[in-house]
């Protein structure tokens, strides 16, 4: 009897079962069809093309540009008794020419190699000689210059099909929303492709979003009620990473930074000390954790925004793993949205791809934002259709009202206007809340008619919806001086009363139920 793909599972993979799509995949490779596979991180994709690549005659030939990560995916597979290999930039010219013969006599099942190599010196020529049975485009959403990592030199991938027309190709990807999706198969000329979409949702991980205030002092709360439990700290800086693990360590908590600066050996003893649970906390910035297999990560915490869903989704996916309630936690304030739409306009990304970017983090800005469940808006994103609400969010947990803020408005903006639109967000607050500080007394600021009429808020409340009033476009700021507000057509109509606006009613923390309670 001839092998089949749950013989291969259980004696190279050790596992008794496929996961949900992964038996529809390998089948469909297979018949010799292209297709295209969307799983979320850790959701078990690499199956779909390591078991069709050992049921094949022939070598299957896995384009990914994790260069870092080639050497651990094969050594893993020849670990497991798989004939694997790489080609990369690391290996010597000597090593290279080994494999690449060992791929011309026929004794890989796969090859792992980064598009840059593949289309280096005659290479693709090469694959001719080698008995390629099956192309696996991992990362596949590089290919798409709408997608959230676009590399150039993945276009080249299009010769693929051109070249080996009757080769079947699979495309695996973590992230694609529906336009993305639509050009991966576009670029890869294998528009007729089946696409297998596994469902993203992940309802073990809690989601919530907390102002972003005061964020130290809240994650140590939050570190302290989960002792010895193993979780993530994304930071957008590397130097921030640093200062949080630092004054985690003197508040006596376990925790080592990490990021893409660091000596290569550091990177590595950091992450192993990670996985043998000897350090409890990475605080890392989003060069941690690809293809980091660590199945009880317990939760995830932002420190600052992410720049689009996609990330978001992969970064807080490193959690709970293994099927366990785990929590995320995502740190927002107006400041993170200015410091990432100021990223995008100093890049030298081109004017078509900053609008690109700035739409992405619009979405993830309602993430943020949102006053309906955020597993919806969520999934939404990755065009899966929920039926319920979660009950797994802080939105869920306790439900948004909007109120009419007409007034609270009205007195920020004229405060602003009164100050000749040079304050900043804690002068604002000073004098909404009257408070009689030095610089407020040094401009006089206490004597203008809208001194202390804020007193009705605490300062918590008002950076709130000072925050929200900014974010829906009630008022400007200006970077580039000192984050000065400024009045803008919208604002002057709610200042004369010929608009309303609405906000949404901020709950305190220690008001709010369940698990955010908790911090
Ligand atoms: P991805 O590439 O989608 O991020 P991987 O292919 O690395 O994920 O798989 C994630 C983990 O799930 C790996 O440890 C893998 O061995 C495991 N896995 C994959 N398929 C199965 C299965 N059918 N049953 C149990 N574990 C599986
Ligand atoms: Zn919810």
């Amino acid at each position: 009897m001839s092998i089949t793909k749950e013989d291969i599972l259980k004696k190279y993979f050790g596992y008794d079962s496929f996961r949900p799509q992964q038996a529809e995949i390998i089948d469909t490779v297979m018949r010799n069809e292209d297709c295209l596979v969307l799983m979320p991180t850790g959701g078990g994709k690499s199956v779909c093309f390591q078991i069709p690549a050992l049921l094949r005659p022939g070598l299957t030939v896995v384009i990914s540009p994790l260069i870092a990560l080639m050497k651990d995916q094969v050594e893993t597979l020849k670990g497991n008794g798989i004939e694997a290999a790489y080609l990369n930039s690391t290996l010597s010219f000597s090593e290279q020419d080994h494999i690449m013969w060992r791929a011309k006599i026929g004794e890989l099942k796969l090859l792992y190699i980064a598009p840059e190599r593949l289309f280096s010196g005659n290479t693709f020529d090469f694959l001719r000689e080698w008995n390629v049975n099956l192309f696996a485009v991992d990362e596949s959403h590089c290919i798409s210059s709408w997608g959230h990592d676009f590399r150039p030199e993945y276009r080249q991938l299009n010769l693929i099909k051109q070249r080996f027309p009757k080769v079947p190709v699979i495309a695996l990807t973590a992230t694609a929303d529906r336009v993305t999706r639509r050009d991966i198969l576009k670029q890869l000329g294998i528009e007729h492709a089946e696409t297998f979409v596994a469902s993203f949702n992940r309802p073990n991980l809690s989601l919530s979003v907390l102002p972003g205030r005061q964020r130290l002092p809240q994650i140590q709360r939050f570190i302290k009620k989960r002792e010895g439990q193993s979780g993530i700290i994304y930071c957008l800086s590397r130097k921030n990473t640093e200062t949080v693990a630092n004054s985690l360590n003197k508040a006596g908590l376990s925790a080592a930074h990490y990021h893409a600066g660091l000596p290569a050996e550091t990177r590595s003893r950091v992450q192993e000390e990670f996985l043998r649970d000897d350090v409890q906390i990475i605080v890392a910035t989003v060069a941690f954790g690809m293809g980091i297999d660590k199945s009880n990560v317990r939760w995830v915490i932002h420190y600052n925004l992410p720049s689009n869903v996609e990330s978001f989704y992969q970064e807080i996916g490193r959690a709970g793993r293994d099927g366990t309630p785990s929590d995320t936690v995502l740190f927002y304030s107006y400041m993170d949205i200015i410091t990432r739409q100021e990223m995008i306009n100093n890049s030298e990304q081109s004017d078509e791809q900053k609008e690109l970017l700035h739409a992405k983090l619009n979405r993830m800005k309602q993430y943020a934002e949102a006053d309906i469940c955020r597993r919806r808006i969520l999934l939404s994103y990755f065009n899966e259709a929920v039926e319920q609400d979660c009950g797994n969010c802080d939105v869920c947990q306790n439900p948004r009202t909007r109120f009419d803020a007409t007034v609270i408005a009205q007195k920020a903006l004229s405060a602003i206007t009164r100050t000749n639109e040079k304050i900043a967000m804690s002068m604002l607050i000073d004098i909404l809340r009257g408070s009689q500080n030095r610089s407020i007394l040094q401009h006089g600021y206490d004597r203008l008619p809208t001194f202390g009429v804020g007193r009705d808020l605490r300062t918590d409340e008002w950076a709130e919806y000072i925050g929200q009033l900014l974010n829906s476009g009630a008022m400007d700021i200006a970077y580039d001086e000192g984050h000065a507000f400024k009045l803008n057509p919208f604002s002057k109509q709610i200042l004369r009363g010929e608009r309303k606006i609405e906000l949404v009613k901020f709950i305190p923390l220690a008001e709010r139920k369940a698990r955010e309670e908790e911090l």
